[in-house]
């Protein structure tokens, strides 16, 4: 009977396994065909002035609806997007999408778009953003990419060149989800970015947890000695907005201002009195 309990149980965990790995390879393909089949979207959440709580612009966030499983988070797929090289792909798609919104917003609205490590990588990069500032007509200082440590950890001289040709463009670059990656504070330097953002675990747990912050004191100081304007980003209690106000940072994101919705509506008065 032991025996029989035994082979069951390591029955369904094999069963799961294949489920998972299953399910993994249909995404990996459905991605390949999710951008010609319109299953792609993206998700627009405020920036805000953390003193006068004006909306300064808006980060864009890919949707996926995928026919069969409905929302499948990004934190599911755009890994696999990496792996499989899908990513440059939407990539490309979500930043010509989000420039194209964002060149009808009114009051210098910024927008704000993911970039991947992968994208990185390849040398496409610099003219993917010129084509999608061209084809949207945005002004380059409109648009921030936000990129993650994993970008710099290698001290690579093509990741300083892109870098160099992106600033050259007059974009400007954020430093996503700082204090959660493993680069070197001197990689900071080298790489000269224009805003870095405080991750949200920190933010989180400021209530709680006196190491985040301490940790959140040390990146706001850190920033405020590079000239670097610091925002917070997961920002959902009035007590939260509060305590990172006081600290230093200039913008925040949070619930607390807007979850990521459909692009937002500006009325004709708005735009038109650009
Ligand atoms: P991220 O760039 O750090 O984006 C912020 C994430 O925090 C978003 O999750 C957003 O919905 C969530 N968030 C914002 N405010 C709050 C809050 O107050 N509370 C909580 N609990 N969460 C909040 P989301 O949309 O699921 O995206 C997850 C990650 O997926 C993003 O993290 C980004 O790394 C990646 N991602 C999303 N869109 C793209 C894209 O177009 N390209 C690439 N390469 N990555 C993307
Ligand atoms: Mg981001
Ligand atoms: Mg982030
Ligand atoms: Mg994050």
């Amino acid at each position: 009977r032991a025996k029989a309990i035994g082979r069951g149980n390591i029955c369904s965990y094999d069963v799961d396994m294949d489920n998972e790995q299953q399910q993994r390879r249909e995404l990996e393909h459905d991605l390949g065909h999710a951008i010609a089949r319109g299953e792609f979207w993206l998700a627009y959440q405020p920036l805000v002035n953390a003193r006068t709580r004006q909306t300064t612009g808006y980060e864009a966030l890919l949707r996926w609806d995928h026919p069969r499983l409905g929302a499948v988070p990004p934190d599911r797929f755009i890994p696999l997007a990496e792996e499989t090289g899908a990513i440059i792909p939407i990539g490309e798609w979500v930043l010509t999408e989000a420039c194209t919104e964002a060149a009808g917003w009114p009051n210098q609205l910024s927008i704000a778009v993911n970039v991947s490590a992968v994208q990185f990588w390849i040398p496409s990069l610099v003219d993917t953003v010129r084509n999608a500032l061209q084809i949207s007509g945005l002004p380059a200082h409109r648009l921030e990419l936000e990129i993650t440590e994993s970008v710099v950890m290698r001290d690579s001289e093509n990741v300083v060149r892109t870098l160099d040709e992106l600033r050259e463009i007059g974009v400007s670059i954020v430093m996503d989800d700082f204090g959660t990656g493993f680069s070197s504070l001197s990689n900071l330097k080298s790489y000269a970015f224009d805003k870095i953002k405080i991750d949200r675990s920190f933010i989180a747990t400021i209530d709680s947890d006196s190491s985040s912050r301490a940790i959140m004191r040390a990146i706001v100081g850190l920033g405020h000695s590079m000239n670097l304007p610091v925002v917070a980003e997961g920002v959902e209690t009035e007590e939260q907005l509060q305590f990172v106000a006081s600290e230093g940072c200039v913008q925040v994101q949070g619930y607390l201002f807007g979850r990521p919705a459909i692009a937002p509506a500006f009325t004709d008065l708005q735009v038109s009195a650009v």
